[in-house]
């Protein structure tokens, strides 16, 4: 990588959430300011999208034929790409869709759906290009983003984090809401990298940041189902922010189907 690397942040179909969750990196934001020159970054101003970069953050999953080309062009014109979020990892919420009528969908919500130019499906950005790195959470939080840049600049390739929100909630000692509370969390199942917020404030999880490793999705639906929950509300459950995330969706399929 040159001395001060070129950075650019890409937004495809998402709320912007992932690109705030850069900005209030705060003090951080204006370190890395001196150590790579943003080239493109449309929310906080630089402007300049076919800029060949050495690191490209991308937003956002790929629902039209539009977003298909650009994410090529994309890839052609970064040395490393990394996706920032549940939408750009998974497909996001939009990815609901690929489990239902999508065209049913868009003749319920709009007068005039011919107009509604996107393909059937949202997908993630890992299913159209290669991606060097792969950061989860809705949003992602910017210790996670500098996390990545520093090492990246430091010549060290970025640590995935892996364990499971059950694990932070141990390691910072929070009372378990599903033991105490009847609570059905998603932690056991759902990759860290928040801190365990949730838990920490007395909620259950709800797996914003996607499957962890080596996960046991049945088993915690059969606990979901011993606290009472319905064989559909446990399928969505699975099917929320990252239902395009296996074996997310093949779990909240088998719990959906259970119920007719
Ligand atoms: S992952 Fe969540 S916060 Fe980020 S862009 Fe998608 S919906 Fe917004
Ligand atoms: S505890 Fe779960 S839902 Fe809450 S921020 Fe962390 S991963 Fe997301």
């Amino acid at each position: 990588m040159r001395n001060k690397p070129k950075v650019a942040v890409h937004k495809f179909a998402s709320c912007d959430g992932c690109q705030l969750a850069f900005l209030n990196a705060g003090e951080a934001l204006l370190t890395l300011s001196q150590q790579v020159e943003l080239v493109h970054f449309a929310e906080a101003g630089p402007m300049n999208p076919e800029a060949q970069v050495d690191i490209a953050f991308v937003e956002g999953s790929i629902c039209t034929e539009h977003d298909q080309e650009r994410i090529r062009r994309i890839r052609n014109n970064s040395q490393y790409l990394i996706t920032i979020g549940a939408c750009a990892t998974a497909g996001g919420l939009q990815a609901l869709r690929n489990l239902a009528d999508g065209k049913q969908w868009l003749a319920e919500i709009y007068a005039s759906p011919e107009y509604v130019n996107s393909l059937a499906t949202c997908t993630p950005i890992s299913q159209h290009i290669k991606v060097d790195m792969e950061l989860w959470g809705c949003p992602v939080n910017g210790r996670q983003v500098m996390g990545a840049i520093r090492s990246l600049l430091h010549g060290a390739v970025p640590v995935v984090e892996q364990d499971k929100v059950c694990l932070e909630c141990k390691r910072q000692q929070h009372v378990c809401v599903m033991v105490t509370k009847g609570e059905p969390c998603m932690g056991p199942v759902t990759r860290t990298g928040c801190g365990a917020i949730c838990p920490s404030l007395g909620r259950d999880c709800y797996a914003c940041y996607g499957p962890a490793e080596n996960i046991n999705p049945e088993a915690l639906g059969e606990e979901f189902r011993q606290l009472g929950l319905l064989p559909a509300t446990i399928g969505r459950r699975f099917h929320f922010i990252n239902s395009g995330a296996e074996p997310f969706t093949s779990a909240g399929l088998r719990w959906k189907r259970d119920e007719s």
